[in-house]
């Protein structure tokens, strides 16, 4: 079963990048250092639905 999610900047708050997550991932959030153009940097990202 495959869902789709957003990865949300935890700096400013805005919803940077859409991914798709497989069911069997859903037991633990997902985080990742992305850059967000909105603060010009690399900032951790984790999924919002
Ligand atoms: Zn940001």
């Amino acid at each position: 079963m495959i869902k789709k999610a957003s990865l949300a900047c935890t700096v400013c708050g805005s919803r940077n990048y859409a991914i798709t997550v497989s069911g069997n991932q859903r037991s633990n959030r997902i985080e990742v250092k992305k850059f967000c153009k909105y603060c010009g940097k690399h900032t951790l990202h984790s999924e919002t639905r």
